[in-house]
């Protein structure tokens, strides 16, 4: 089995990730986040939330709804550039990008007379047309043109449209950032490899507005605080890089952009693109809103419209390449090395034997005082060491056991993840205990 193969297998069989609406055969690169999914999930927005937004003064929040004016779309360019080129095979009516075809991202593919052929039956394709990605919807009870609206295919619309209300009741001044998590839609011709490419997605963004002129300094800023953050979290330095576009990648509305790619069992994949979209967004509103969206410094008395530096991450893409990252085989156990941070489970409390009322009391006991500050699990089932294998494999990162000397002196042992070493600590030291491993890593 390939790394990628095990690790969709893990997904499934702990109920971290798995295909959605299974029951009726499942829906075409959906997913749905189980039990230790959304933890681990949480901790990747959580994490990435705290390090954005809570740590810096520069930063502030927003959450916008999904659904927005028509014309926000209109003047960021999404209706008329947000598109792929798409063909179709005449005969088994499968879709294809035309880019990924010439690309080779197909595998190898029969061309007669040089033109490419349909990669699944070698059958004739259409001719290239423009494919919006935007999920079209209508508003209210009527469906035509003029109640037509799309799910954001980005957050980052919902900041830009607000710059202006949300810099004037939080009192910023240039240089400062408006950070945003949640949902947006593609609808992709070929999405694929797991949650990495998918139709409903989630994004955290952050728009952060600069002087021009100052906009390059910001931009190698950014590139380097959020390379460390990956690899704060565990990720390794060799399996991450930065990549530069090509003048041909970059998108409609930037003068530079790199991605944060991560090596994935396929290949290099991005995790994390990180633009200078200029003043092109705020520019674009200016006009089809006629609002004003210039900013005026008081210090050096000049009305400008900023420029954007945009760190823009896919939660689920990170969590994919923390999951990843993470996997081990050290003989027949497997274990996820997750960062503790990131960890569904911090610790796992297990009375030794499962049929001692005396040992269960006890460690029932040890379990309600851990969890009212860290997310723990209790497991009495089965032997200890499928306990220890069940833990290791979502990656909870210590096990506390209760045997028969917590009776006689309160003292449990503690077992690490990573090195399986077993070390004695008294019970009512281990909140303080698992603080301090938690502070300092
Ligand atoms: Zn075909």
């Amino acid at each position: 089995m390939g790394l990628m193969e095990k690790i969709v297998s893990l997904c499934k069989r702990r109920g971290f990730i798995f295909p959605s609406s299974e029951i009726y055969g499942g829906i075409g690169s959906v997913y749905d986040y189980g039990h230790y999914g959304v933890l681990l999930k949480n901790n990747v927005k959580q994490l990435w939330w705290q390090a954005n937004v809570l740590k810096r003064e520069e930063v502030v929040g927003l959450d916008s709804a999904v659904i927005l004016h028509p014309r926000v779309w209109q003047a960021s360019g999404h209706v008329s550039s947000f598109t792929d080129p798409l063909v179709e095979c005449k005969e088994c009516h499968q879709r294809y990008r035309a880019d990924y075809l010439l690309e080779g991202k197909y595998g190898d593919i029969k061309t007669i007379d040089g033109k490419p052929r349909c990669p699944a039956c070698g059958g004739e394709l259409t001719e290239e047309k423009k494919f919006n990605l935007m999920f079209k919807t209508y508003i209210g009870a009527v469906e035509n043109t003029a109640s037509a609206a799309y799910l954001r295919p980005e957050t980052a619309q919902g900041i830009f449209v607000n710059f202006k209300t949300i810099m004037i009741t939080n009192s910023q001044k240039i240089p400062f950032g408006i950070a945003q998590i949640g949902k947006a839609f593609r609808n992709e011709i070929t999405p694929g490899n797991f949650t990495f490419r998918t139709r409903e997605f989630e994004q955290m963004e952050i728009e952060f507005f600069v002087e021009p002129g100052t906009d390059e300094k910001w931009h190698k800023y950014w590139l380097d605080e959020r390379i460390k953050w990956y690899q704060k979290l565990g990720i390794k330095k060799d399996n991450l890089r930065l990549r530069q576009h090509t003048k041909k990648e970059l998108s409609h509305y930037s003068k530079d952009t790199y991605d944060v790619e991560y090596q994935f069992p396929w290949g290099w994949g991005e995790l994390e693109g990180i633009a200078n979209r200029t003043d092109f967004d705020l520019k674009e509103h200016q006009k089809y809103s006629g609002r004003d969206l210039t900013y005026f410094d008081e210090t050096t008395k000049k009305t400008y419209i900023p420029y954007v530096i945009e760190p823009s991450a896919g939660a689920d893409r990170a969590t994919l390449a923390f999951l990843i990252d993470s996997y081990y085989e050290d003989g027949k156990r497997i274990v996820l090395q997750l960062h503790p941070q990131l960890a569904p489970i911090k610790v796992a409390i297990f009375p030794l034997v499962a049929n001692k009322p005396d040992l269960i009391r006890v460690a029932k006991k040890i379990y309600e005082m851990l969890r009212t500050q860290l997310v723990v699990a209790f497991d009495d089932r089965g032997n200890i060491g499928k306990r220890y294998y069940a833990q290791d494999e979502i990656g909870t990162p210590w096990c506390v056991t209760i045997d028969y000397d917590t009776l006689k002196d309160n003292t449990v042992t503690v077992r690490d993840r990573d090195t399986t070493k077993q070390e004695r600590v008294k019970a009512e030291a281990l909140i303080a205990y698992f603080n301090e491993k938690l502070k300092t890593l």
